[in-house]
């Protein structure tokens, strides 16, 4: 199914994985460090930003390409994964709608190794994109921004933000798009928040307090901010499942080897059929969800609509990976509970795998509109 470029990049990532990611992510865990020298690395090999189009110094690969490397970093440590990997949502945005200026300005230093952050969610809500309150108030050529964000990925080092904000009355078609860039004033970034799982990878607030930018830094039409996010999503969510994929992977592996080697009752608990059941399960789910996030990825690729392709793999890998790091647990017996095996990160990591980039119930409802389309 993978052509030989695919497969060469895939094989890269899970080598450095194997070398740099896996043996750090235990204490990446503990001291909530962000991974520097892991992103500078990976950003050297060729790694990351793979989306950006090689007009502005990216590999100019599609959102497969992306998946594939995405799972394989996650295998590692999906905080590590998502770290290197959030730059995608902001810099899809810019690519899919944003001017040649924009594109000019941003994606070049992104490739360069900055950051950028996505941000729509607020304290008030997640869910409801079309309700988010952060305002963008015209005067003369600028905006003037207000508000507060929440829960924003990789915030403490990102050098831009890609943010939505209110300007036009209630609902979906009032939200607009803009670029705001580090160290403007009025622009405030919060201390990271202490979570779960995904440790090492930072979300912080973020605060507008008469954020003053020129209406430049809009991307695409006012207004069309809502038809952005959820175009966004099509990109990101087979990425977010490759996510899930990654982690499920892991809690095979581990859990199969461990299975293997624990004797009970004179046997490898492997052979209490209860324990092989477990593991038929965890790998026949992992096959369905990767393929699902292969498949939406490929989709996008050819041009065509994926949403609820998109919206499947990200639900089916959630639920999926959320499964099979509760069997992994179980399968460890009391050593799944404890720190001294990876197993119990797994857990912890995998949790949030249904909540962000929309919600396991908010997928079901794009799923469940898609049908009747
Ligand atoms: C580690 C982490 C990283 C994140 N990174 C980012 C980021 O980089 N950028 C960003 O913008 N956001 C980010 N988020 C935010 C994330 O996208 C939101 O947390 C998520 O969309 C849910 O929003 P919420 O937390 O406000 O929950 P709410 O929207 O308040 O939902 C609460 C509960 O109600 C359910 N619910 C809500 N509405 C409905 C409905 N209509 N029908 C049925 N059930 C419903 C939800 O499914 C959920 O179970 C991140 C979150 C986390 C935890």
């Amino acid at each position: 199914m993978l052509n030989d470029e695919e497969r060469q990049l895939q094989q890269l990532a899970r080598t450095f994985t194997q070398r740099e990611i896996m043996p750090q992510a235990a204490e990446l865990d503990r001291s909530k460090a962000f991974p520097q020298a892991i992103y500078d690395q990976a950003l050297a090999l060729g790694l990351l930003n793979l989306t950006v189009p090689e007009a502005y110094g990216g590999a100019g690969l599609g959102c497969l390409a992306l998946t594939l490397v995405t799972e394989e970093l996650c295998r590692g440590c999906v905080g590590v994964g998502a770290t290197l990997s959030i730059n995608s949502l902001a810099a899809d945005a810019i690519i899919h709608h944003g001017s040649e200026e924009q594109k000019r300005w941003v994606l070049p230093r992104l490739v360069a190794g900055e950051l950028a952050s996505y941000a729509a969610t607020e304290p008030g809500g997640g869910s409801d994109v079309a309700g988010l309150q952060t305002r963008a108030a015209r005067d003369g050529d600028d905006y003037v921004l207000s508000g507060s964000k929440t829960w924003i990925s990789n915030a403490n080092h990102a050098s831009f933000f890609v943010v939505f904000a209110r300007t036009g009355d209630g609902g979906s078609r009032g939200l607009s798009v803009f670029i705001v860039e580090r160290g403007t004033p009025g622009l405030r970034i919060g201390e990271p928040l202490d979570k779960l799982g995904q440790r090492c990878a930072p979300t912080c607030e973020v605060f507008f307090d008469g954020c003053r930018i020129p209406a430049s830094q809009r991307v695409g039409e006012e207004g069309q901010g809502f038809r952005i996010a959820m175009d966004a999503f099509d990109h990101s969510r087979p990425m977010v499942a490759a996510f899930g994929v990654g982690v499920h992977a892991r809690c095979l592996e581990e859990s199969l080897a461990y299975a293997q080697t624990r004797v009970t009752m004179g046997q490898p608990i492997i052979r209490h059929q209860l324990v092989a059941a477990k593991l038929a399960e965890m790998s026949t789910s992992l096959e369905a969800a990767r393929l699902l996030a292969y498949r939406a990825a490929w989709l996008i690729d050819h041009g065509q609509r994926n949403t609820l392709a998109a919206s499947q793999a990200k639900l089916f890998a959630a639920e999926s990976v959320m499964a099979a790091a509760t069997e992994a647990v179980q399968i460890f017996g009391g050593m799944g509970y404890s720190t001294e095996y990876p197993v119990e990160k797994l857990f912890r990591d995998a949790k949030v795998l249904q909540i962000y980039e929309g919600t396991s119930e908010i997928q079901k409802l794009v799923i469940a509109r898609e049908l009747q389309r």
